[in-house]
């Protein structure tokens, strides 16, 4: 019962290669029992975030986001978000309007955050932000406007309401100082004051996930879930609001933030964690933390190719035992590498362009070994993330006391988009795991940063609705 069959990748004169890394990398292959037991207690640990009592000692955080509904068709206006921790640094102009029907209209520009900045203070940090922001405005002639502003900050915040958000803790590559602790929309406000070059008001603060799912909510009313694979990882999905112990009321659902890279946080991964994953996790930025999203997404996945070549290498496994300064030093293999290896067609002479220029001269068998070890990785990856969103999937299910599950899930991300195969995989292991169900997987292009605009819409029909 294993995930994948030697043949899907090809079989012939490598198939004796294939079958002796893959049993080399076994303990990163996953059978179906061990991804439902996974998927089990991540279920488990769902419920533990969402418990008072539990609460302060679980793993997943299960933020409320004080989302309440997906757009309903009627929103309008022109809005500005703010899309920051992604792979890039965003600014669009959203403009909803309705002739006839309802249309979207965006226009963006990605702005330059070099790591002096995102790794200096805090207030440099937002800054820069606002510099930008007044940049972007000035740009499209609207300085002199008040625009609604949505921000998409993919970070844990906590919130009791939409326009604030405390930032829990850095995750990926950012690490500010001074900002852990302290509301960023109240940040932001203080550096646009300071400018004093343009007024703007900031209606809501919003995870990449809960914009994902609003962008694909606009599209399809049956958009529950939002899943951000790219740099980092993470899902919301709408838990009913008497499940949601911190947060009052009874009636109707709210978007739950699950915060899920930081699943296994708490040791409950340890047993499928290999001593690459504890490499990957020492020489990172936030060491223990984000366990899980150190398994499965872009920041890390090139690292634990290079890592395994490594280590196969100096067992004599790979390029006759040649190891060069490239191949050991960090981040030199990237995950875009991975993808680029793994197209179906130009994949192996790819995997020879890249291992040359690390000059390991690699033969023709070294480059089929390295292509399968970017499989194994991704896959993994693929099948954990399967695991995990089938374990929201169920929960939705029970919820609903249906028997058979029909829902939409939002997605977005670098990883997703850019590798040939991880959607594909993805979305057959998720079939396979929540068999009782009609999933239906919507991309969201720039959904992340557009649905800060589309909560910014909603709520700003909602405060409009509340006047009259
Ligand atoms: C952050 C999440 C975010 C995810 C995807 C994680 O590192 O903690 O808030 O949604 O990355 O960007
Ligand atoms: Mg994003």
């Amino acid at each position: 019962n294993v995930t994948f069959l030697p043949s899907e990748e090809g079989s012939g004169k490598g198939a004796a290669l294939i079958t002796a890394i893959d049993k080399y990398l076994y303990s990163m292959r996953f059978s179906d029992e061990t991804l439902l037991d996974i998927m089990h207690r991540f279920r488990r640990e769902l419920a533990k975030g969402l418990g008072r009592d539990t609460n302060p000692t679980a793993a997943l955080k299960m933020l409320p986001t004080f989302v309440r509904s997906i757009p309903d068709g009627s929103e309008k206006g022109d809005f500005i978000a703010l899309d920051l921790g992604g792979s890039n640094f965003r600014i669009l102009r959203v403009r909803v309007s309705h002739e006839k029907k309802q249309t979207v209209q965006m226009e963006s520009q990605i702005y330059d955050t070099p790591e002096d900045i995102i790794h200096g203070s805090g207030t440099r940090l937002f800054d820069h932000v606002a510099e930008c922001l007044g940049d972007f405005m000035e740009k499209h002639s609207i300085k002199d406007k008040k625009l609604p502003v949505g921000f998409t900050f993919s970070f844990p915040c906590q919130q009791t309401k939409l326009d604030e958000g405390y930032l829990i803790t850095w995750t990926k590559r950012f690490k500010a100082s001074g900002v852990e602790g302290m509301d960023v929309v109240k940040l932001l406000n203080k550096a646009i004051k300071k400018r004093g070059d343009y007024n703007a008001d900031i209606m809501a603060v919003v995870n990449d996930t809960v914009g994902t799912m609003m962008t694909c909510g606009f599209d399809d009313q049956r958009c529950e879930v939002g899943i951000i694979i790219g740099t980092g990882t993470n899902a919301c999905y709408m838990e009913e609001l008497r499940h949601i112990d911190l947060v009052e009321g009874d009636e109707g659902r709210m978007c739950v933030n699950t915060e899920w890279g930081a699943f296994g946080d708490d040791g409950r991964l340890e047993d499928i964690r290999t001593e690459f994953d504890r490499e990957i996790d020492r020489g990172s930025l936030n060491p223990g933390k984000q366990l899980f999203e150190k398994m499965v997404s872009g920041m890390y996945m090139g690292e634990l190719v290079r890592l395994i070549l490594v280590k196969m290498a100096r067992e004599g496994l790979l390029f006759e035992g040649r190891i060069t300064p490239e191949l050991l030093t960090k981040g030199k293999f990237e995950t875009k590498h991975v993808s680029a290896i793994e197209k179906s067609k130009e994949g192996l002479s790819k995997a020879k362009e890249i291992l040359t220029r690390l000059g390991v001269e690699p033969s023709a068998d070294d480059c089929i070994a390295v292509q399968h070890v970017c499989t194994i990785v991704s896959f993994r990856s693929a099948n954990l993330i399967a695991a995990t969103l089938a374990g929201i999937l169920t929960r939705l299910k029970e919820n609903k006391g249906v028997s058979r599950l029909r829902t939409t899930v939002g997605i977005d991300g670098s990883l997703y988009k850019m590798h040939p195969q991880y959607a594909r995989r993805l979305h057959k292991t998720v079939r396979r795991l929540v068999p009782d169900s009609d999933v239906r997987f919507l991309l969201s292009e720039s959904g992340s940063g557009k649905g800060a605009a589309m909560v910014t819409a909603v709520a700003y029909r909602l405060a409009d609705q509340s006047r009259q």
